[in-house]
């Protein structure tokens, strides 16, 4: 996996940026996406490239007859207004219209990005889901799709806009050339100007991004911290509002110092333009006012200085569309580069072991974190047999998890192998390999469907008894009856507004009945009862072993009482798998488990019918 990331970073390095290959595939996806754009886009086209003539040839018509003679021209001068309103209405109507259709189209356009990127996260190897460094890596990918008016649906805009600010720019260009070809070149110094201003403060910023969402990140989080309820009563009882408020000042005020550098550096380009723009102008006025002066009709001056006025305009929309389409290019550039890195879970071909419960050997295994130097593992040998309840025990971040996801295939070893039935994990197809394990997490996500759903992790061929009896043997069969649509009731309030909210414990249950429904080859809980009551973690201790069924079972804990249930126990500390045994010959070994274990013993009481409780360890 390290090496993948290296690969990708290297392929950053090479994949450089060409506004024309973004441009094409974008053009491309539309077309095979959405054809009836390019329809509405041509129809756009064509009324928005004729409105601004209309606005140029009235002046002249109009005045043009007022130049002739008196007689027909009050009635000439009525038919020219009226064609030019009923044209310019209808123009700007169909404009209007075309318009806003198309906008919809391509806004669909860019959550056809986003389905895609979904997906793509999805099917991503599941390291990078850890990976802090992915996330900074791809930060501009994300943005490309993350706004209306950026990225990928800003272009589209852009190139929706284009051919007809170009169109009309042409035929203008050549109507204000037959005036003079020095008004045409001071507009292009202008053009010249707004191009290159606008460059150089888009790449200021695509240059500053990174750092810019980092301190975006920052402030969000404490302005979420201080907003966020379950931090409230840690923030009254240790007194962590000043501490919050400091701390958010500061990253506010570092975000403006980085706002203030680049809006001092985009002001001091702005200058540039206007002073190409005052230039220009000065020549366009200078230039009329002389072929004035020297005879030019009053009429072709009127129609030369609104054609002169549109052209100016319209160059400085097309600079300004020119310069963000190269712009928000580079987002679009990394988010296909996101698109075409391959990320995906590489597995082999094996299938899933069937009929059998599962035998997992770890032979001299060695592992640490991609990108990280500290091994959480060393020459680990373990086996866990099949049919038995192993309990992996030991302190905070002494590696409990992580063996659960290397022996998942989540993570893939640094050295050493592991074996499953016989056969190298990587030899596994991903999918047989995770369908082979019945896992409960400590940290639990419902989601937002039907409690049933959420049971059987499928929305069709659900087998609703298996349903309602996986809900009995976890203890939430009441709970849920209580629900005004039973299992057929959604979670959680994002989707469904009336959506049932479970208690933390009822969330855990229910997760152990997702794994019980799934009746996979093997179980593994990882600390499924943190959020259970002593009663509740009580029942799940007990009946553990009709739970698994005779399937191999590792629990994971931190507290030594899940031992009692087990047949082995392997004990982890900092550095690795410190004892192995039955909980017996662990406590006559007198060793590190033995120690801990009495020191949770203290704290620990049993009642009368043996129960362990909350907050100890015993048996
Ligand atoms: P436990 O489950 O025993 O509490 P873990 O397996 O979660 O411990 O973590 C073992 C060690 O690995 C810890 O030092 C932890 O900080 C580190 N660790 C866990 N996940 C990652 C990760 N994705 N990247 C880097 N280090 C990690």
């Amino acid at each position: 996996m390290e090496e993948e990331v290296r690969k990708m970073q290297k392929e950053a390095g090479r994949h450089s940026y060409s506004l024309g290959s973004v441009l094409g595939r974008m053009l491309r996806n539309a077309w095979r996406q959405c054809p009836s754009v390019y329809r509405i886009f041509a129809v756009y086209t064509l009324a928005a490239a004729v409105y601004p003539f209309l606005a140029v040839g009235l002046p002249k018509a109009m005045l043009g007859e007022l130049e002739k003679g008196a007689a027909a021209r009050g009635e000439r001068i009525l038919w020219i207004a009226a064609a030019y309103f009923v044209l310019a209405g209808l123009l700007g109507f169909v404009r209007t219209f075309t318009e806003r259709m198309g906008y919809e189209k391509l806004s669909f356009l860019r959550l056809d990005y986003v389905k895609d990127s979904c997906v793509k996260y999805m099917e991503m190897a599941y390291p990078y889901a850890e990976d802090a460094h992915f996330v900074q890596q791809y930060d501009k990918a994300f943005i490309a799709t993350q706004s209306n008016d950026n990225g990928v649906e800003g272009i589209y805009h852009k190139l929706f806009e284009m051919p007809a600010v170009f169109l009309t720019v042409g035929v203008m260009g050549v109507l204000v050339s037959r005036l003079s070809l020095w008004v045409l070149g001071g507009l292009c110094l202008n053009l010249a100007a707004i191009l290159w201003s606008g460059r150089r403060g888009q790449r200021l910023r695509y240059e500053k991004k990174e750092t810019e969402a980092r301190q975006r990140r920052r402030v969000s989080y404490y302005s979420q911290t201080a907003g966020d309820f379950r931090y409230g009563k840690d923030i009254r009882l240790y007194g962590l509002k000043e501490r919050i408020r400091e701390n958010h000042v500061q990253e506010i005020e570092k975000y403006r110092a980085l706002n203030r550098l680049l809006a001092g550096r985009e002001y001091r380009l702005g200058f540039v333009c206007l002073a190409a723009a005052l230039a220009g102008d000065l020549l366009t006025y200078g230039i009329l006012i002389g072929r004035t002066l020297s005879g030019m009709s009053i009429a072709d001056f009127s129609m030369y200085l609104t054609a002169t006025l549109t052209l100016s305009a319209y160059l400085k929309q097309a600079a300004e569309q020119l310069s963000f389409i190269i712009g928000e290019g580079q987002y679009v550039h990394e988010l296909y580069r996101f698109q075409d890195t391959d990320l995906g879970e590489k597995g082999g071909a094996h299938p899933a072991v069937a009929g059998d419960t599962l035998e997992i050997v770890f032979d001299d295994v060695s592992f640490r974190y991609p990108g990280t130097d500290a091994y959480v593992f060393r020459h680990l040998n373990l086996t866990i047999h099949k049919g038995e309840r192993l309990a992996v025990v030991g302190i905070n971040g002494a590696g409990k998890t992580t063996l659960v996801k290397l022996m998942m295939g989540l993570f893939d070893v640094t050295e050493g192998q592991i074996r499953i039935n016989g056969v190298l994990i990587g030899e596994y197809d991903k999918k047989a390999l995770y369908s082979m394990f019945s896992a409960v997490f400590q940290d639990v996500n419902v989601m937002a469907f039907t409690v049933r759903e959420n049971v059987a992790g499928r929305t069709e061929g659900i087998d609703v008894t298996r349903v309602a009896a996986v809900l009995e043997r976890v203890g939430l069969s009441q709970a849920v009856d209580a629900l005004p649509g039973k299992t057929e009731q959604m979670l959680l309030k994002v989707i469904d507004e009336n959506g049932a909210m479970l208690s933390g414990g009822q969330n855990q249950k229910l997760a152990i009945a997702r794994a019980l429904y799934k009746d996979a080859c093997m179980v593994v809980m990882d600390e499924p009862t943190a959020a259970l009551d002593a009663l509740a973690e009580a029942e799940i201790y007990e009946d553990f072993s009709e739970l698994v069924r005779g399937r191999t079972a590792v629990y994971i804990s931190h507290r030594l009482a899940s031992t009692r249930f087990c047949d082995h126990i392997a004990f982890f500390d900092g550095d690795g798998l410190k004892e192995y045994g039955t909980h017996e010959e662990l406590m006559a070994k007198q060793g590190a488990y033995y120690e801990m274990f009495t020191v949770q013993g203290k704290y620990y009481t049993q009642t009368d019918a043996g129960q362990p409780e909350k907050g100890g360890a015993g048996r």
